[in-house]
């Protein structure tokens, strides 16, 4: 089946044919790393994840090379980090905001049920490689020097232009923005900028003697490069990184390497506003993926997301999740109450990539059809409903293929509550229901949260490895949360035992969010509960 993309470059819809089929390379514009990620930088990483696991299943899932960078130099996380951190020095507050962004960033893309790409280079691991550009584009006369800036000399470039296709006024107007006596046009774009004291800086390209950091544009072409070589088959991101940020990466890994177009097929999503209006902080309709995956599962987030074709611009509302999680719901109750006439089938596809049926692999073979593919899986889950283990199975690997329905933590979707020796459990419905999306989304102050909600009932948790909550009375469940932060330890420990500290601390954190202090002793490590 002929993969179809929309390609913004040449304005059409083509057949994707890769450069070279034994790797297919994709790269992704990736966050900046100085804030929760909001809802609409949520879009491009399920989009492309779903691009992601459809070139898998086309061409083989070790060969297919998916890099999404981490931009971790920036004036906003510089702001962020002096604001935040105001009596630290510089370089060590910026280290505290992109580690802490950076973590926040994965558990947010996890729990919405995305791969973690090949490759995630970040920008400051990759000096070198954009100095290396740099200093080839001034030899060639596409960048020149100025007041220890090296800039890139759009005029040098005659094509310069062609994914915008803006008219020449309205990219000079855009220009002005920065205005800068120095730039001998005004479409010039930054390549290399002095630091100031206190900045991270790094020594500079083309013998500039200041030391200097990086523009944003030069990282992409830079990593890219490393990565997927200096042609490639697709460059993603958000329609707003048209112009003039892909303009550039453009401009200059066609000087430095001669080639056409840095990437083949260039896919942008659209833009995401929510309930009616552009985000903004302002209008108190700023909504970051984290809040929402206090309140509903990853899954229903991603199945609003991909209920809209990803060209379009999307209205986020939120009161709709609502609707998702009925729907889920219902999938889910079918599938679990006939898993054990039909041996367990849910678990028996957990181990091979799900095989997506026919018709929903029609559907994103056009251009990531997803609003379509979801009506092939309401159509596939009559069938399934009425049908029997092929059916169920078919539906069920249909909606793995889209990152739905994982099945470690099913039973989030679930929406009663079980209990032993309890009565009056309904109480206790909604903590019931936090304390499982907090399972499922992997979020362990929401999950003490829930817990101590239901303790102030008289109730505790016990939770099984599908995400099933049973409500037991606190004493039993005051067992269980002690378990819970002995297994935590036990964890740490070995982590530590295999100098695996990145893990160690992740643990220690996570014990602190649940309010458990450690004592490392020459004994080993002991735990009190926070006062
Ligand atoms: P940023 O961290 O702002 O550079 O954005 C990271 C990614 O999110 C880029 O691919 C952007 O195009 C995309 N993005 C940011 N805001 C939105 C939005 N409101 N709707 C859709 N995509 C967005
Ligand atoms: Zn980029």
């Amino acid at each position: 089946m002929d993969l179809k993309l929309y390609d913004t470059l040449t304005r059409e819809k083509r057949v994707f044919t890769p450069l070279d089929p034994n790797n297919v390379r994709m790269y992704v514009c990736g966050p900046t790393v100085y804030d929760f990620a909001h809802i609409g930088n949520a879009r491009p990483v399920i989009v492309f994840d779903v691009l992601f696991r459809l070139l898998r299943h086309l061409y083989g899932a070790d060969r297919v090379t998916y890099v999404r960078n981490i931009t971790d130099v920036d004036d906003k996380i510089n702001a962020r980090a002096a604001q935040d951190f105001p009596g630290l020095p510089l370089n060590e507050a910026i280290r505290k905001v992109t580690e802490t962004t950076d973590r926040q960033f994965h558990e947010d893309v996890a729990a919405l049920g995305c791969l973690p790409p090949t490759v995630e280079p970040r920008a400051t691991e990759h000096i070198e490689e954009m100095k290396t550009l740099i200093e080839r584009l001034v030899a060639s006369g596409n960048a020149y020097i100025a007041e220890d800036n090296v800039l890139f000399s759009v005029p040098s470039d005659p094509d310069y232009g062609q994914l915008s296709k803006r008219p020449l006024d309205e990219m000079i107007a855009g220009a002005r923005v920065e205005v800068a006596p120095y730039k001998r046009d005004p479409r010039d774009f930054v390549l290399w900028k002095p630091s100031k004291p206190g900045e991270p800086a790094w020594p500079s390209p083309a013998g500039i003697k200041t030391p200097g950091r990086p523009g944003w544009h030069i990282e992409c072409s830079a990593m890219s490069w490393k990565y997927l070589g200096e042609m490639f088959d697709i460059h993603g991101g958000g329609i707003d990184l048209v112009f003039p940020h892909h303009e550039d990466e453009i401009a200059q890994s066609r000087c430095v390497f001669h080639t056409p177009a840095m990437a083949n097929y260039w896919m942008h999503n659209g833009f995401l506003q929510v309930e009616g209006e552009k985000m903004a902080k302002s209008l108190g309709n700023f909504v970051t993926i984290h809040e929402l995956l206090k309140d509903w599962p990853g899954e229903d987030v991603r199945l609003q997301m991909l209920m809209t074709h990803y060209r379009q611009p999307i209205d986020w509302i939120v009161s709709k999740t609502k609707d998702i999680e009925h729907e889920l719901w219902t999938w889910v109750t079918t599938l679990v109450q006939t898993d054990a006439e039909t041996h367990g089938y849910s678990r028996a596809v957990r181990k091979e990539p799900p095989s997506p049926s026919a018709a929903l692999l029609e559907a994103l073979c056009d251009d990531l059809n997803t609003p379509e593919a979801l009506a092939v899986l309401r159509a596939n889950y009559k069938s399934a409903r009425d049908g029997g283990f092929k059916e169920k199975n078919q539906f069920l690997m249909d909606c793995q293929f889209l990152g739905l329905l994982r099945h470690n933590k099913l039973w989030v979707h679930m929406q009663g509550v079980s209990g032993r020796n309890t009565r009056g459990l309904p109480i206790a419905y909604e903590e019931a229901r936090k304390l499982r999306i907090s399972i499922a989304n992997n979020l362990p102050e929401l999950r003490r949260e829930a817990e101590l909600s239901l303790a102030a009932k008289g109730l505790g948790a016990e939770v099984d490895a599908d995400g099933n909550v049973t409500l037991i009375p606190l004493t039993e469940a005051t067992k269980n949360i002690g378990a819970r932060i002995e297994k935590l330890i036990a964890d740490r420990n070995a982590a530590r035992k295999a100098k695996n500290f990145n893990e160690s601390d992740r643990i220690r954190d996570e014990l602190a969010k649940m309010g458990v202090v450690l004592k490392d002793t020459k004994d080993g490590t002991t735990w009190e509960i926070a006062r």
